[in-house]
Parts: structure tokens; sequence; C-alpha cells
């Protein structure tokens, strides 16, 4: 007797810096089962660990540069192989450049895309403003969502969520990643490929709404 197997897919989430791809990421892997793989966390715990890569990346990092696609390609190809990303994963803040994305397909497939829309006049604000708790991981802003009192002493800010940085890290963003949007439309057209489009702007909950409707829909 024979079963029908659902192939494993992937799950990318897209969109420019501060569009709350890392916040929202969280209850995405929750309602979808599938565990989340943040390159940019990646690359935080390499430079935290002092590692060779960590030391290369941090350059590109504290610049606001995107770091090369051959660093970017060898992590993800190594975390790939864990067992938990047998079904696929969600890849938050990864595919950056149409090279990595082309890269990927031959790794995994990618069932669904969530483009996360944030206009750049709100992502400075965004960025500057947001901190994190560096034994949860939890994501909080001082303006639009504040840390409980108790916790927010041991906040911290990253070090590229400077006003300088962040603009380099647009300017990356339009340069190099946002032709991936075109990129995986023209994709999805012959493919089973999903596109869905959100408007980030909203609170963090209605955000969520609006992704969990997308996906179910
Ligand atoms: P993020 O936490 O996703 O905002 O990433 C922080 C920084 O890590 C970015 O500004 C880049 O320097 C680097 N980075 C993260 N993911 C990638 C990627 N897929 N390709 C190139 N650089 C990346």
């Amino acid at each position: 007797m024979s079963s029908v197997s659902r192939a494993p897919s992937s799950i990318v989430l897209f969109g420019p810096p501060g569009a709350g791809k890392g916040t929202q990421a969280g209850n995405i892997s929750r309602v979808t089962g599938k565990p989340q793989v943040s390159t940019g966390d990646m690359l935080r715990a390499a430079v935290k660990e002092g590692s060779q890569l960590g030391a290369e990346a941090k350059e590109y990092m504290e610049a606001g540069l995107l770091v090369p696609d051959e660093i970017i390609i060898g992590l993800i190809s190594e975390r790939m192989m864990h067992d938990d990303a047998t079904e696929g994963v969600l890849f938050d803040g990864f595919p950056r450049t149409i090279a990595q994305a082309e890269e990927l397909s031959k790794i995994t497939n990618v069932s669904l895309v969530i483009m996360i829309q944030v206009p750049d006049e709100d992502i400075i604000d965004r960025i500057v403003g947001r901190r994190m708790d560096p034994r949860t991981g939890d994501i909080y802003h001082v303006k639009f969502n504040p840390a409980p009192s108790d916790i927010t002493p041991r906040l911290v800010q990253r070090k590229d969520d400077t006003e300088e940085t962040v603009r380099s890290r647009l300017d990356a963003y339009h340069d190099q990643t946002k032709p991936l949007s075109s990129w995986y439309n023209e994709v999805s057209k012959d493919s089973d490929l999903r596109v869905i489009s959100v408007d980030g702007r909203g609170s963090i909950d209605a955000v969520s709404k609006l992704i969990e409707n997308e996906i179910g829909s």
C-alpha cells in the first residue's frame, strides 16, 4: 500500500531590514512547525564565538554590507544537514541576493515566500529604537513595543542598528536584495511557489494575523 507523501518544503520570509522579520518569525515557525533559520543570528553567533568566519563576517556587518555569498551558502548548506531541517525550514533574512536564491533552489524546495512591506521612511525609526534582550533573544522597541521595566536595564542595541549603518543596510537592500522580489514573482509563474505580500506597518499582532490569514487561505 502506498501513501501520498508531502514533499518537504521551505518558507522564505522576505523584507527590508527592520520590517519585523525576526519578530514575526517566531509565530510563523509555531504556526507552520518549521524551525527558524536566521542567517543574521547565525552570523552574530559566529562573531560572538570568535571563529574565523565570525571575524570575516563582522567587518561586513558593522559596515552595513552584505556578507559574501560563499560564506552564507556555506552556513546554510551545513545548517540544512541537521535533522530538524529535513521537512523544510523557515528562512529569515535569507536569501538576500539572486545568487543565494539560485543556490538555495538546489538545496531545498521553496513553496512559500512571505514578503513584509514597510516603506523606507519608517525603517530608520523602527531600527534605531530596536533593543534586544540578550537572555531570551526577544526583540523590543523603545517606542512601539517597550519591554517590561524589570527587563529594560539589560536590553542591548545591535551594533549595526545605528542610523549611519542602517542607511548602508537600506542601500544594500535596494541594490542587492529587492530585485529578488521580482525574481520570486517570475519563478512563481511557472511553478507551485506561492508569493504573498503583507503590509508590515501595523502592530505586531495585527501583522501576525495578516500573515496567518494569508498562510491559511
Ligand atoms: P539581519 O539580522 O538579518 O538584519 O542581518 C544582519 C547582517 O548580517 C546584515 O546586515 C548582513 O551584514 C549580514 N547578513 C545576514 N544575512 C545575510 C545574507 N543572507 N546575505 C548576506 N549578508 C547577510
